[in-house]
């Protein structure tokens, strides 16, 4: 460690001047935030009729994140879209976040910098207010946890609970990609430790790879749900695995699903990696995690409104509790779905 201290060190900024330089680099969108960064709380005016949806993420080094191939940018990122990504499963849109670091010394200024950038960047693009947060030092580690809010009218909000038998299933974008695009970024990393003059060559991924570090959360739906006036029976974002959360919907509404393999979206490079690797490509979409798109049910009549819209796909249907948790092959063999999630499907 340099004993000189260079004007743009952490330390010598200090906790409130980080702050300081935190909240002269924010903007903020909503008339609604009447107070962002600066006092003891942010102050935020609510409207009638409406109701606050509040959902916070936990990240830590080591556990969720790993800084061996995670850009810093990147990282602040992931952690504001996945947490807007929980209140657009409401059916709510999201309209202010907090952000809470601890930082260990072994992280420059120009480290927090890029971590605020990725931040600041969501925000922007989300159009969220970034209305206060918590800064510590850690002892090793950096943690990041993230709070979002928004608002929706009451009638609106979509739980896990409301699906209904005959209610069709379906999903935006497309599924595993993320996950394949960890398994090539741990891949690459071995390879690099191994020998670090191998410098990885991700081109050919560069879609799998980018799902992994910079995820998008589908705030495009709740737009399109709000101007043609559908109601989701239910919602859920796709975080641990597409299994796992029709699962989370089945207990919370009491019912059973059936799904068909051909209709689960998987991108070609997802497919072709998947083989690549020995990885069943349909598994990869049922149990890899992190692809931040919303699975949902509607009521059979919205069927006209939805089956021309390119970005979502319906996947199967809603059936009695009895009828079980099933995937149709594409030879027609009914097989139980099984939810491992990512994390068992990752040891
Ligand atoms: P307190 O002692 O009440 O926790 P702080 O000095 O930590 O106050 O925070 C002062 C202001 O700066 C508050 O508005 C707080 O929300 C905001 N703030 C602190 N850390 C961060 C951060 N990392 N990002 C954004 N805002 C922050
Ligand atoms: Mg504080």
């Amino acid at each position: 460690m340099s004993k000189k201290k260079q004007p743009e060190e952490l330390s010598e900024l200090g906790e409130f001047g980080l702050i300081d330089q935190i909240a002269s680099k924010t903007k903020l969108f909503h008339p609604e935030t009447k107070l962002g960064i600066g006092d003891d709380a942010a102050i935020i005016q609510t409207k009638e009729a409406q109701q606050l949806v509040c959902s916070t993420d936990l990240l830590i080094e080591g556990t969720h994140f790993n800084l061996m191939y995670m850009p810093l940018k990147h990282l602040g990122y992931k952690a504001i879209v996945v947490n807007l990504s929980d209140i657009y499963a409401m059916n709510a849109l999201a309209s202010q976040v907090t952000v809470s670091i601890a930082v260990s010394n072994r992280f420059s200024l120009q480290a927090i910098e890029e971590l605020y950038k990725g931040i600041h960047l969501a925000c922007e693009r989300y159009k969220v207010d970034l209305v206060g947060g918590d800064t510590s030092s850690s002892p090793s580690g950096l943690c990041i946890s993230v709070t979002a809010i928004g608002f929706a009218n009451s009638e609106k909000i979509t739980q896990r609970t409301g699906a209904k038998h005959n209610d069709l299933i379906c999903v935006t974008g497309d599924l595993g990609a993320a996950y394949m695009g960890l398994q090539v970024l741990e891949r690459e990393k071995e390879v690099f430790q191994q020998n670090s003059q191998i410098q990885p060559d991700l081109a050919s991924y560069a879609y799998i790879v980018e799902r992994q570090l910079k995820p998008e959360a589908q705030k495009q739906l709740i737009e399109f749900f709000d101007q043609q006036n559908i109601q989701p029976t239910s919602m859920i974002d796709v975080s641990d695995g597409l299994a796992s959360e029709l699962f989370h919907i089945c207990k919370a509404s009491n019912c059973g699903v059936q799904i068909y393999e051909e209709k689960i979206p998987i991108d070609q490079q997802t497919h072709s990696t998947a083989l690549e690797m020995n990885l069943s490509p349909t598994m990869c979409a049922l149990n890899g995690g992190e692809d931040y798109e919303l699975l949902f049910t509607i009521n059979q009549k919205d069927f006209e409104t939805l089956k021309d819209q390119k970005n979502i796909h319906i996947i199967g249907h809603i059936t009695e509790a009895e009828a079980g948790k099933n995937l149709v092959t594409p030879n027609e063999t009914v097989v139980p779905l099984q939810a491992q999630g990512f994390k068992h499907f990752n040891t």
